[in-house]
């Protein structure tokens, strides 16, 4: 079943060579057919063709542990579960990414609505979209879906670049 997946829109993609992402800010480039061939299905509909997993459908909407949100593309650290919030959504809601450089943010005008889309900034998976109705400190709300997500949790003897003297 698993050769099945994600492949319901390959049918014009029989060109792997032109549709190989030659954008060079990218650091993680795959031609879609590469993507397919790796991905979940989910992780697949969402990450390269900006699809929305269902609310409260998802991994890690109400996953509480502390560790790190990788990207499920390319294992990107993109969201720290510090910064993880009770959005009442559905989706994991965080009010800030890992690092300022981790996800790429573009406007985007689809179905009608203007929403700013969040991208991962290693491979361009879309993740989902940023609202300006955060929490503090920032305000922003970054409503991503679990299937673009690869939770890593972290154990207690490494806790994330803090040092004990
Ligand atoms: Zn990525």
């Amino acid at each position: 079943m698993a050769l099945t997946s994600c492949q319901a829109q390959s049918q014009s993609s029989t060109s792997t060579e032109a549709s190989v992402n030659t954008d060079s800010t990218l650091n993680v480039s795959k031609s879609e057919a590469e993507w397919r061939e790796e991905l979940p299905h989910m992780a697949c509909f969402v990450l390269r063709e900006k699809g929305t997993e269902r609310a409260f459908s998802g991994e890690y909407w109400d996953n509480h542990e502390p560790g790190m949100y990788c990207c499920a593309g390319c294992g990107q650290a993109l969201f720290d579960a510090d910064h993880k919030f009770e959005s009442g959504t559905g989706w994991p809601s965080f009010f800030q990414p890992a690092e300022g450089t981790s996800v790429l943010e573009e406007s985007d005008d689809s179905w009608g609505m203007r929403r700013v889309e969040v991208m991962c900034s290693a491979c361009g998976g879309h993740l989902g979209h940023v609202f300006d109705d955060g929490p503090k400190p920032t305000g922003l709300r970054y409503c991503i879906n679990s299937a673009a997500l690869s939770f890593v949790q972290s154990d207690s003897t490494s806790v994330k670049g803090i040092q004990y003297d």
